[in-house]
This record gives structure tokens, sequence and C-alpha cells, in this order.
């Protein structure tokens, strides 16, 4: 992450309101000023997750809330305080800030194919959580994932995919080897939720710092599965 972003994003109150788990990345505080910031919408897990889920519903329903983006565009060169990060794939029709009807500056969004935990990934969502102060990390999977397919049909055939698209299958393979152990007739959209559990389930565990505040009560980590013909997001 540049450096511009950290200066742009971190302050002293925030960090220290970020708790136990924001003491790991307290040589951040080095580089950065203390600077007026615009409101968050959500200042708790719970409060965080209806936002979610009730922007997902006025998508589903094709009602957005009426925006003015330049209107509040000087307000967020003094920072950010998005009150939600997702963890979601590169799928073009899978567009967080549209699925959840959410502004600039109020989700902090990390996206790969298949929406899985990197280390960079990995990174950015601590800097989310324990600077910028998210209130909870959606690890967002979405039906017909090419992704999710591709490492289920790796799993049956043994395939070999080109280039660097291998790298990301072996590394998306021990969260959906499960669903391929379960019965039941729809296993693509099987191996999309066991992926999705997977994920939540390592970001619940990093430490120090995720594992930290999810153990505080200050960020939950959830997951949640688009629906490409509906557009609705099921919590998973
Ligand atoms: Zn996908």
């Amino acid at each position: 992450m540049c450096k511009v972003c950290l200066d742009a994003g971190l302050s002293r109150r925030l960090f220290v309101r970020a708790g136990a788990g924001a003491l790991a990345a307290a040589p951040l505080l080095g580089v950065v000023q203390a600077q007026a910031q615009p409101a968050r919408l959500a200042e708790t897990p719970d409060a965080a997750l209806k936002l979610l889920v009730d922007g997902n519903a006025r998508y589903v329903a094709n009602k957005l809330n009426d925006r003015d983006f330049s209107a509040t565009r000087a307000a967020r060169t003094q920072g950010q305080k998005p009150f939600a990060a997702i963890l979601g794939c590169a799928d073009a029709r899978v567009a967080p800030e549209l699925a959840f009807d959410q502004g600039p500056g109020e989700l902090f969004v990390v996206r790969v194919a298949g929406n899985f935990v990197t280390p960079d990934g990995l990174a950015s969502l601590e800097f989310g959580a324990a600077v910028l102060g998210t209130k909870i990390i959606m690890v967002l999977g979405h039906s017909s994932c090419g992704a999710v397919n591709a490492t289920v049909a790796a799993l049956q055939k043994g395939n070999d995919l080109p280039g660097h698209i291998a790298d990301l299958v072996r590394a998306m393979k021990p969260g959906i080897e499960p669903a391929l152990k379960q019965t039941g007739d729809d296993l693509a959209q099987r191996a999309v939720i066991a992926n999705v559990h997977y994920n939540v389930q390592r970001l619940q565990q990093e430490k120090p710092i995720l594992a930290d505040m999810v153990a505080a009560g200050k960020l939950r980590v959830v997951g949640g599965v688009y629906d490409l013909a509906t557009g609705k997001v099921n919590l998973v």
C-alpha cells in the first residue's frame, strides 16, 4: 500500500480504538499525521452487517440511494472511515459497492479471482480493521464462479492450467476439497460455499491482528454468496 494511502487513512485516535490487535501495526504510526476525517456509517459489527444487508436489499429491488458523488469529494481528501471490508471475487459481474449500495469511502475492498486469502490480501484486511477501523469483513463468493469451477475441475481431473492460473487453483484447493466429499446435486454451489467458509475461518484465526479483534468483539468476519441471477447476497 502506498505512503499516500497510509497518510490519508491513519489517525492515532482510530488506531487506539482498534484495540489490542492493532498493537502489531504500531510501526505504521510513524508515517502519519492525525487529520479530520469523514464520519463512519456504523461503529459496531452488527450495525455494519445491517448496513450491508439493507444496502443489498435496495440493490435487489433496484432502488439504490441517490448519490451526489461530487458533494462529498472534498471531505474524502481528509481521510477514509470505511465501515466494512469485503474480500470479493474479481468477477466483473460482482461489484461490492453496487451490490451493497454503498458510496465512495464506505467499503474497503480486496478482490482476487476466487475470493480467497492471500498474504497481500490479508495484510490489506488487517490494515482495514486495525487502522481504518472496519467493523466487519465479509468474504463474498458468488454463484457460477469460474475460479471455483476451475478448482473443482482440477481436483476431479488433475488437469493442468496455463501460466499462474495454476498457482491460484492450487491455493484454493484446501478450501474447496471438502465440497467434493459431500453428497448432493449442486457441486458448484457447494464448492462456492465451502470456499467462503474456509476463508472466513482463516480470517477469524489470523493472529495477531484479526483474531484478537474478533475475540475482543471489535470485528466480525462473515460469509456471503452473491446470486448472479437475483443480485441477492445470502449469508452462509
Ligand atoms: Zn468468481
